[in-house]
């Protein structure tokens, strides 16, 4: 093989051959003439480590063989990694395609202040230096009824500040039922190794008693957390200490009472017989100091993370250095100021994931019915069934919830059912869903109806 590398062409020579046939005007010059050299040196590489398995055995083949690959490069190349796609999965907090889709309100607003210069850090009345700290402050506290707000980068940064900023060396007491792991990647006891507090576990996996907390403390002790537990639950004999008397017991005590509500919502989801979560206003009037959610889960805004609480607490958090580490963008403040004040004014249904998890079952058995009638009209291949069945909230969020819903399960003859979906999910608008035994399975839940004429339209150009 290692005769083979004097028969690599010339990245020069190359590009020429590419510019001849107009293809290597498709790119810009220095940027063509990278993608070859990258090319150039993976094959010299395999044929160093005698790893290649190509054919080309001489100069014109090589060239052939690294052309085509250049092809096959350019026609991705000018797509963004980062598409829109449908989801219907039903899945509302989808963790894998970017969780909240944003409400008008806020796409809205994040355009208008990406368009211009914007009161980022600029005290209008004043004319002079303001902060973006104060930004969506007011709307937060009257949303959770707060004295102090403030906004990082995404829950999990909020749980590293606040460990960090205050209970640095000092110990912080939690449940053993609580100590969870979220998403593969946000483990309580990690972070709290990194934030340098020290973890005090107590109680046991399902039952940890008021003592428990009581017999805890010592004068190294900052902090009662208490943690979410999001993507599991205990059932069975369980015992945990109510939000009231921790809080009593912390105060008691002279610690901070801190809870990390994971997706924290301000609407309450149990007006509408669903899932059991308290609301935020809730658990900080049960006595928290300082609570922290995720902009992006429940309250169905941009990826944030939510600080609401004590006044003096929140100050010496805005205060501390790593604050300025995990500042959120403009971005983020605008669409999540208009996320927070269509809550305030109760316009929560124009918020996609409170609207979607909130819509009754028989609103999407309608559209279901629709859906059947016009694919059946467009392409008779088509075996289309509406069945009952559940959607998910997602995101770590109500693991134990089902919302009961109306699917479209799909067969046809002509391909099997993978294929099917491998199809969809490589067209134009990917469309990703889910595969039960043979059928393909639609939920509308999380499609808006201009999606569903994509999704209609594709699956009749698939057996065209
Ligand atoms: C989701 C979650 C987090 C992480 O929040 P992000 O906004 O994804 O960083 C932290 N704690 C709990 C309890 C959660 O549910």
């Amino acid at each position: 093989m290692l005769k083979l590398l004097r028969e690599l062409p010339p990245v020069h020579q190359i590009q020429e051959a590419l510019l001849k046939e107009d293809r290597g005007r498709e790119l810009p010059y220095n940027l063509l003439k990278q993608l070859i050299q990258e090319e150039v040196n993976n094959l010299r590489e395999a044929l160093i480590k005698e790893t290649y398995t190509g054919k080309a055995r001489d100069r014109h083949g090589f060239q052939a063989e690294i052309i085509a690959s250049i092809k096959e490069k350019m026609a991705s190349m000018k797509l963004n990694n980062l598409i829109p796609v449908i989801n219907a999965t039903g899945v509302v907090l989808h963790t894998n395609l970017g969780r909240a889709r944003l409400s008008e309100a806020a796409i809205d607003h994040m355009t208008k202040v990406a368009k211009s210069y914007s009161t980022l850090e600029y005290n209008l009345s004043e004319g002079k230096r303001g902060s973006r700290h104060s930004i969506v402050e007011e709307a937060v506290c009257k949303a959770t009824g707060a004295e102090s707000a403030m906004i990082v980068n995404n829950n999990a940064a909020a749980v590293f500040l606040i460990l960090s900023a205050l209970a640095k060396e000092k110990e912080v007491v939690v449940s053993r039922g609580e100590l969870v792991e979220i998403g593969g990647s946000f483990r309580v006891s990690s972070i709290m190794e990194e934030s340098g507090a020290r973890l005090k576990e107590v109680g046991t996996t399902n039952k940890t008693h008021a003592a428990d907390y009581e017999q805890a403390v010592s004068d190294e002790t900052a902090m009662f957390m208490k943690v979410h537990r999001s993507n599991f639950a205990i059932v069975g004999f369980t015992s945990e200490v109510e939000r009231e008397q921790l809080a009593s017991i912390a105060k008691k005590q002279q610690v901070i009472f801190y809870e990390d509500l994971g997706s924290g919502a301000l609407y309450d989801f149990r007006k509408n017989g669903i899932g059991e979560e308290p609301t935020v206003q809730e658990t900080l009037s049960a006595g928290a100091d300082l609570v922290s959610f995720s902009g992006d889960k429940l309250l169905g805004g941009p990826q944030a993370g939510l600080i609401a609480g004590k006044k003096e607490l929140v100050d010496r958090l805005k205060k501390h250095q790593l604050a300025r580490v995990l500042r959120v963008d403009k971005f983020t403040l605008a669409a999540l100021e208009a996320t927070l004040w269509e809550q305030l004014y109760e316009n929560e249904t124009n918020i996609p994931t409170i609207r979607d998890i909130t819509v009754k079952a028989e609103e999407i058995r309608q559209r279901a019915n629709q859906f059947k009638v016009q694919l059946e009209k467009k392409c008779s291949h088509y075996k289309v069934e509406v069945e009952a069945s559940f959607s998910q909230v997602g995101g770590g969020t109500m693991p134990a919830v089902e919302l009961p819903t109306y699917v479209i399960a799909i067969r046809t003859d002509k391909y099997r059912v993978n294929e099917l979906e491998e199809k969809l999910r490589l067209s134009e608008q990917p469309i990703i869903m889910r595969i039960k035994e043979d059928k393909l399975v639609i939920d509308l839940r999380t499609v808006t109806t201009v999606e569903e004429a994509v999704i209609l339209s594709e699956l009749a150009n698939i057996h065209d």
